[in-house]
């Protein structure tokens, strides 16, 4: 069993996971949900037609309609060669209350039928469920987690899940991994899967399954990866992926199939309410709305194109990733589906301001990229790269003991200027060197030693001046002590408006000299 990370993007990463026996997906990656029985799309054209190497499957279900002692193993039962999870039934449980399926009784069948992935019996707790027997179920599930150690034998080819539970109740989560997260537990299990997921996202809630995310990925162990049990509409994958969820499975593909529910990365149609198909899918490109609607096979036409959307957004998400501009792509989503804008606001909220989670998100953004960064809309200006420079540069700024202080306004909007000549840095002396600072209204102020690093130069922007982040620097000149200098002096381009400057050094005691020669206008000093 191993999981490779090839490349991270923040908290989000491209990797390649091995289970204990043998077989391999890539991720991020959609398990499609498989119904034993009332199966559309066969496990072979999963993989082969649609390329998903991989798909989960109910014990629950399975146990209830066969008899396990006559099963082969689930790839022949199955004729499959994909990699295959099998869930506990858990959530069945859920909904119907009781099962005939004990949490020994459901470790021993995964091990009969040689599934791929285990998950071990938990108890998910619903949307609507008070913390107090939210509590009750974290507990059953942790003796559930502790009575598995003797179960799952050192030798077992299973890679088996560890779920998380708590629901929406965050505290609950974080003492549940508390008490689970041991090297004795840690040595059986491959994966963490994050559960009680689909009620939270029926009612639409993504802040609440953006904090449970959150919550879990601050105390689990990076090596691990981390599965979203029942993620619902590909709208979401984006940003899921983003906060670092590398597997998730969905069966709404084939619920909202049967409910004339056709899908698009931007949100979902009633087919009878489309003017035309438009999507160009192995099976939209072949017929015309009216043959569509009209189909015998309607339903399962319908399920393929939903998968065949769901993929094509898993692949976007791939790519994306590799060009380290996942953020991009979560920002598009947000606005396609009601409730998601809220969640993401959210989730950069806090992926900004919890310390321990901003230390990872901000490790696995790339130091460097071979493009521009873009600044399109206000929320760019929180990307975790300025974000590494606003950290980079704080040391700095916290801790200024010159005498005189330059502060240069110069044109931060275009791509041409924004570097400063190396060589003028070797003209000044070193004192005056560490008293200079760059007012960027992206970065706030900047030492001039750092203004070399990425992306403080390579980045293209179509905000205005005052759509910009000024609060930073208004903020930042407290924290600089600005008042205690004893010589403070602007030197400004033609770009910045003066009575920006005027309130952004608002009661300051400073000089200014306005320029369009700047450089020349330092060596003088
Ligand atoms: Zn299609």
């Amino acid at each position: 069993m191993s999981f490779e990370i090839h490349k991270w993007d923040g908290l989000a990463k491209r990797g390649k996971f091995t289970t204990k026996s043998g077989r391999s997906f890539e991720t991020p990656a959609l398990f499609p949900v498989v119904h034993p029985k009332a199966q559309r799309i066969s496990p072979e054209t999963l993989q082969n037609v649609l390329g998903f190497d991989q798909f989960i499957i109910s014990t629950y279900i399975i146990s209830k309609h066969y008899e396990i002692d006559t099963l082969p193993s689930i790839h022949e039962f199955l004729d499959s060669k994909s990699v295959i999870m099998m869930d506990s039934g858990a959530y069945q449980l859920m909904l119907y209350g009781d099962v005939e399926l004990s949490s020994e009784g459901t470790i021993r069948i995964q091990e009969k039928l040689q599934t791929d992935i285990g998950v071990i019996m938990d108890h998910p707790i619903g949307y609507d469920v008070s913390f107090k027997e939210a509590k009750k179920r974290v507990e059953t599930t942790v003796n559930r987690v502790n009575e598995s150690l003797k179960l799952i034998g050192d030798e077992s080819a299973v890679s088996w899940t560890l779920p998380i539970q708590g629901g929406k109740y965050l505290d609950l989560i974080g003492s549940y991994l508390d008490q689970v997260i041991t090297a004795e537990i840690l040595k059986k299990y491959s994966f963490f899967a994050l559960g009680s997921v689909v009620q939270v996202m029926i009612n639409q809630d993504y802040s609440t399954l953006v904090k449970m995310i959150i919550t879990a990925k601050e105390k689990l162990p990076v090596k691990f990866p981390l599965h979203l049990f029942g993620a619902g509409h590909p709208a979401m994958f984006a940003l899921a992926a983003y906060l670092g969820c590398d597997t998730f499975d969905s069966a709404a593909y084939s619920l909202m199939a049967k409910d004339g529910r056709y899908m698009t990365s931007y949100g979902t149609y009633h087919i009878n309410d489309l003017p035309d198909l438009p999507c160009v899918c192995p099976v939209c490109s072949k017929v015309t709305l009216y043959d569509f609607i009209n189909s015998k096979d309607k339903t399962t036409m319908l399920a393929l194109h939903n998968l065949w959307v769901s993929k094509q957004e898993i692949m976007e998400i791939r790519l994306a990733i590799s060009r380290g501009d996942l953020w991009d792509l979560v920002i598009r989503r947000a606005n396609t589906v009601p409730g998601l804008a809220r969640a993401t606001k959210l989730a950069i909220k806090m992926l900004c301001q919890k310390r321990r989670i901003r230390d990872l998100y901000l490790s696995g953004t790339p130091a460097s990229k071979n493009y521009a960064i873009r600044i399109s809309n206000k929320i760019d200006l929180l990307k975790p790269e300025i974000q590494f420079i606003i950290d980079r540069a704080a040391g700095f700024i916290d801790n200024i003991s010159n005498d005189v202080v330059i502060i240069l306004f110069i044109d931060m909007t275009s791509t041409s200027s924004k570097r400063l000549p190396e060589k003028l840095l070797t003209n000044l002396r070193n004192e005056v060197v560490s008293g200079i600072f760059l007012a960027s209204p992206v970065f706030g102020y900047i030492p001039i030693s750092v203004n070399e690093l990425f992306p403080t130069s390579q980045y293209t922007s179509d905000l205005t001046i005052d759509e910009m982040n000024l609060e930073l620097l208004e903020k930042q000149k407290d924290i600089m002590k600005l008042q205690d200098v004893s010589n403070l002096i602007a030197i400004s381009d033609y770009t910045w408006p003066d009575e920006i400057i005027n309130k952004l050094l608002h009661k300051l005691d400073f000089k200014i000299i306005k320029t369009d020669k700047i450089y020349s206008e330092l060596l003088k000093i």
